[in-house]
């Protein structure tokens, strides 16, 4: 950030009175800029034990495989959210059930959450940022093609016999730390 967007002057960064960290601060109306981790909201769709993933159309990691989801909207529900990327993506009307995964990515500044969909018919096709859109039986699922470790994880907890998928898995990915810590 250069410029203040309430005034447009200049902003330097510094740490703010009775704060504890260097902020974006206008030079001449005193605004702090806070910016603050992302949201992003997807779902795992699954038709007949199948499951629904997206070939990237844009980058990052286009032509890898993922599961829809995006950004999240001012104005609205992280489950709402989930359900709208899982159309503008893959062309797919799901109601999104329960949170799968809340994972903090902590070195993007990103929180992904994962919601199971229950696809009540297979009526699906590429939406303008996907290549192509495809169900995967689980012993089908491009595991060397994925491309997040987010969308990784979260499948391997739905598909983990062990994990229950009624109890969301919450943890945080740090590469700069090169951890995985629940
Ligand atoms: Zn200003």
């Amino acid at each position: 950030m250069n410029y203040c967007n309430q005034c447009g002057n200049t902003v330097e960064l510094t740490i703010p009175d009775g704060d504890n960290r260097p902020r974006h601060v206008c030079t001449h109306c005193q605004t702090i800029h806070y910016v603050n981790p992302r949201i992003v909201a997807g779902t795992l769709p699954v038709y007949d034990g199948k499951i629904l993933l997206c070939k990237r159309a844009i980058e990052p990691r286009r032509g890898y495989w993922t599961l829809p989801g995006g950004f999240m909207e001012n104005g609205e529900g992280t489950a709402q959210a989930a359900e709208r990327e899982t159309w503008e993506e893959a062309f797919a009307r799901v109601e999104a059930g329960p949170l799968l995964s809340m994972i903090t990515v902590t070195h993007i500044s990103q929180v992904h959450l994962f919601f199971l969909a229950e696809m009540d018919k297979a009526e699906y096709s590429s939406g303008p940022e996907s290549l192509e859109v495809e169900l995967f039986a689980p012993e089908d699922i491009p595991w060397d093609e994925l491309a997040f470790s987010t969308v990784e994880q979260t499948l391997r907890n739905y598909l983990d016999d062990s994990v229950d998928n009624n109890t969301p898995q919450v943890f945080n990915i740090d590469r700069n730390r090169q951890s995985v810590t629940t």
